[in-house]
């Protein structure tokens, strides 16, 4: 039987990514054209023929500029979860400011969709072993589940140690949380990010291939993957950012839309809520009921 894997989508635009924030002022976001809504419909577009439901992260800034973008999300039978409100890496903020930005964010989608969300995702997987005190935030802030732990070694972010597999993990306070890290393909002592993004746009695809199916069939582990929406805009504004940002973001643009389509021919998916609600694991940490808090359950 095949497994089922998530597939996520983290709703920015391309002035937002951490890459280009030392060239483009978070202020001046405004100016910039926004292609977003466009970018995540044709995203949209795609997923329905393939007759997919996966997860949307959200950027806050994004939500509240474009709320009817949300609810097409949401009425899609799609997943609506957070992306943080600023695109601020989460290790460059205090606890309070994180604290503030992500309730906002949450509630600006909370208000939209009418639903609780329950899926959190950092800026640039910005929760690394600096900044672990954003678990306690995330978790008492009434979210079930993180997806910003990516377990590899990386200028921006990563926590090389931390589990390759979906887990309940504690908090440093002590609360229960389901985290689903970003995945790796394991080969000896190494560990390579293969599941997304930039890497799904530099390896060829019959290696990205190769790598999720060593995933499910060898590791008996569901994947989840991620894209954005600029990955599949080749007529994007093109930003005068330094050579490796450049490379980065703009490496087989022109690439990523067939190859998305190849992936949802080739592999299962489904949101990460049900893929880790079909694991067992939200169940496990108590957080599978409608409404149960997030606090750890005694004994
Ligand atoms: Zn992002």
């Amino acid at each position: 039987m095949r497994l089922i894997n998530a597939l996520t989508v983290d709703v920015e635009d391309y002035f937002h990514v951490s890459a280009f924030s030392n060239h483009i002022d978070r202020n001046h976001w405004d100016r910039y054209p926004c292609r977003v809504e466009a970018n995540t419909r044709a995203l949209l577009g795609l997923f329905e023929k393939a007759g997919v439901k996966v997860t949307f992260f959200v950027l806050g800034w994004v939500a509240e500029r474009y709320p009817a973008l949300v609810r097409e999300i949401a009425s899609a039978g799609h997943e609506v979860a957070c992306h943080g409100y600023s695109h601020e890496l989460v290790y460059r903020q205090t606890p309070s400011v994180f604290r503030e930005e992500t309730r906002r964010a949450k509630e600006v989608l909370e208000d939209i969709i009418q639903q609780p969300v329950k899926g959190y995702r950092a800026a640039s997987y910005s929760i690394t072993p600096k900044s672990t005190w954003a678990l306690d935030v995330i978790a008492e802030l009434g979210f079930r589940y993180d997806s910003s732990i990516f377990p590899v070694r990386h200028d921006r972010y990563g926590m090389p140690g931390a589990r390759r597999e979906p887990h309940v993990l504690k908090t440093p306070a002590g609360h229960t949380l389901v985290e689903f890290p970003l995945s790796t393909l394991q080969a000896f002592r190494y560990r390579l990010p293969v599941a997304g993004g930039g890497y799904f746009r530099l390896f060829p695809y019959w290696f990205t291939r190769y790598a999720l199916g060593r995933i499910n069939k060898a590791d008996r582990l569901p994947f989840i993957f991620y894209l954005h929406p600029w990955e599949i805009d080749t007529n994007q504004p093109r930003v005068q950012a330094g050579r490796l940002s450049r490379f980065r973001h703009y490496q087989n643009l022109d690439r990523c839309e067939q190859r998305l389509v190849a992936l949802l021919k080739d592999f299962s998916f489904d949101t990460a809520e049900r893929v880790l609600a079909n694991s067992g694991l939200l169940a496990s940490a108590g957080l599978a009921m409608p409404g149960a808090n997030v606090m750890p359950r005694a004994g």
